[in-house]
């Protein structure tokens, strides 16, 4: 049977219409194929971004959230299509907004630009804004047809808190998690910013712990580290009760902030305190473990610019280490610091003993029963020019190491002669007098013959000196010492072992040393009232300087309850700020008029 021409062509048309579907089916689903390929894509692509991703519709339903949002926000499982609920707040310029309100107020006007708020905080969920996130929030909006008449909120939130624990990580020293170096510098560039408008003075403490590497090859690696902590902890809790900051810049290196200061005095009182707790603070195996530390000091504005202050305390510890260990430098400014040049300290030395810019000052020491003043300690003072006032433990060693201690030793002898010779004159009580003393001072020719010769020549009775000379000098070299004290002593003036307790004395040197008193060093009763193994080391201290037929005294007592505390241990003799400070000697005689 022959088909028409006409059933043909439609037979043809049909199959040509069916292949054309068939092709256009297959090249639909491959484009399908390919766009869920795409949202694959950039779903995975938006999933692994950091950033939190969210498109709200207009009426907040959430038509797509990448995985760090749907976390931040904790979303429930089936999201899509739900309303934002609870709504998150923003803060923006310190008031909190509910999202939903922030962003339609964005686009009010219909702006289409993308908005962004660097720097400002989000509160999400139940938690409320104390545990507000810290954030940069960006918004941009979309059409979702071609009407123009619904539209679709793109929204990226980026978690600030990663990079503060990052910069806070990298902000800290990893051993003692003290602010590092890299901190110290942000905090003094805002100091310093600030520092024109208070016309205030600030300083700058380098503490550098001495001999650490070789401390570490002795005791080893750990515990090594474990003094830095120690020392760490320590300047924590003194730079809390002292507002002040502490930085831990490197290795064995300390870096202290003292932001308002009067006078370079407060910077070397602390440096002292340091040195002292380090001198004393760690045991090992129940051993106490003598540290000491350099320092080196800049003062703002004396010692330079806020540029330069922290080369300049790094140079001025470069020269504390200089002339050994324990030493404490400040860096002064120019004409100064020449001063202390060691070529020039002759002629420093020379003119200020011509020009008077030294003075003994008087500090009282107080019989324990009565509270009378029956003593004085000499303290030498250094007033450089019109406001310089330089602390004898900065000048000392340098006067020491050049051996010019000498002279200005003769010169503390011969003032204070005179000045007894003066309070004898008009009738003031007699005191008898300390003199503080250093090893190269007693090792040199003549000392005893000086002392000698001076008190017969203002004829002083011996009875109203005494000379002290420190626990460390004086076991550093022993033989000159216990000779040269004897002979001291054949004159009639008496002799106490000072700053008793910081060294290694030991019971048989004590026994035949040739000392009268015992001077119970500061250190061992700074924190007595406090610690119950300072008060039995000081009061078995006293009761082993007794033994020996020696007097007890101890210095740095700052109130009442520490006097009180030493006199029930039977102290005979007490000094310190409680009961007054070192004093021009026209202002210590007040003290001791009949
Ligand atoms: P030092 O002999 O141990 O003198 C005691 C120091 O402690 C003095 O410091 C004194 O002012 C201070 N001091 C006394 N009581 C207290 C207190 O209650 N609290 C506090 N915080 N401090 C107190 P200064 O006058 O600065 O003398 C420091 C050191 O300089 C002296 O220590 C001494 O070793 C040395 N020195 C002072 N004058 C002379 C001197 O004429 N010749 C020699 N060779 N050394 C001297
Ligand atoms: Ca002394
Ligand atoms: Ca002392």
């Amino acid at each position: 049977m022959l088909l028409s021409w006409e059933a043909v062509l439609t037979c043809g048309l049909l199959f040509v219409l069916l292949i054309t579907v068939l092709i256009l089916q297959y090249k639909r689903n491959q484009l399908k194929k390919r766009i869920e390929a795409k949202v694959q894509m950039f779903k995975k692509a938006f999933d692994i971004s950091e950033d939190a991703i969210l498109v709200l519709s207009s009426d907040n339903r959430i038509l797509y959230a990448n995985t760090t949002l749907q976390k931040l926000f904790s979303l429930p499982e089936e999201f899509l299509e739900r309303p934002l609920d609870p709504m998150p707040k923003i803060k923006i310029k310190k008031e909190w907004v509910p999202l939903d309100r922030f962003i339609s107020g964005l686009h009010q006007n219909n702006h289409d630009k993308m908005h962004s708020f660097p720097q400002s905080s989000l509160a999400v969920g139940e938690r409320g804004m104390q545990s507000s996130i810290p954030i940069n929030f960006y918004v941009d909006r979309s059409s979702a047809g071609s009407t123009h008449t619904q539209w679709y909120h793109i929204i990226a939130i980026h978690d600030l808190r990663k990079e503060f624990e990052r910069s806070q990580i990298s902000n800290r020293h990893k051993l003692t998690n003290l602010p590092n170096q890299l901190q110290a510098q942000k905090d003094l560039n805002k100091l310093f910013s600030k520092i024109h408008l208070h016309n205030r003075k600030l300083a700058l403490l380098l503490i550098d712990i001495d001999n650490f590497s070789q401390i570490r090859s002795i005791i080893g690696y750990e515990q090594s580290e474990e003094i830095l902590i120690y020392f760490a902890r320590y300047l924590e809790q003194l730079a809390k009760e002292n507002t002040f900051y502490v930085y831990h810049t490197f290795s064995n290196n300390f870096l202290i902030c003292l932001p308002v200061i009067e006078t370079v005095d407060e910077a070397v009182y602390l440096s002292r305190q340091i040195q002292k707790e380090l001198g004393t603070f760690y045991k090992i195996n129940g051993v106490q473990f003598h540290l000491s530390a350099s320092v080196g000091i800049s003062i703002y504005p004396e010692s330079g610019t806020t540029i330069n202050l922290l080369d300049r305390a790094y140079k001025a510890l470069n020269e504390a280490q200089k002339s050994g260990y324990g030493h404490i430098h400040v860096y002064l400014p120019n004409e100064i610091e020449k001063k202390y040049d060691e070529l020039e300290l002759f002629n420093a030395i020379h003119d200020a003993i011509g020009k008077d810019e030294f003075e003994v000052y008087y500090q009282p020491i107080v019989r324990t029963k009565d509270k009378e003043v029956i003593a004085a300690e000499a303290l030498i003072r250094w007033k450089h020019g019109e406001y310089w006032y330089i602390p004898p433990d900065i000048f000392i060693p340098m006067l020491e190491k050049s051996g010019f201690i000498i002279e200005l030793g003769r010169y503390v002898l011969s003032e204070v002669v005179k000045q007894q010779k003066r309070w004898e004159v008009f009738k003031f009580k007699p005191i008898e007098v300390s003199i503080n003393m250093s090893l190269l001072e007693i090792e040199a020719e003549g000392f005893v013959e000086n002392v000698a010769q001076q008190l017969a020549s203002h004829q002083i009775a011996p009875e109203l000196i005494k000379f002290e000379i420190t626990e460390g000098a004086a076991m550093e070299n022993e033989d000159i010492a216990d000779r040269q004290l004897r002979e001291l002593k054949k004159l009639g003036v008496a002799i106490a072992l000072d700053d008793f307790g910081t060294g290694y004395t030991s019971f048989s040197y004590l026994k035949q040393f040739p000392a009268d008193v015992l001077k119970i060093d500061k250190t061992l009763v700074d924190y007595i009232l406090e610690n119950d193994e300072d008060q039995r080391i000081v009061k078995a201290m006293i009761e082993l300087g007794h033994s020996l037929g020696m007097k007890l005294v101890v210095e740095g007592i700052e109130n009442q309850e520490m006097a009180d505390l030493l006199a029930s241990y039977g102290c005979d003799y007490l000094q310190g700020y409680y009961f007054g400070k070192p004093l021009p000697a026209y202002e210590f005689q007040e003290l001791i008029r009949r």
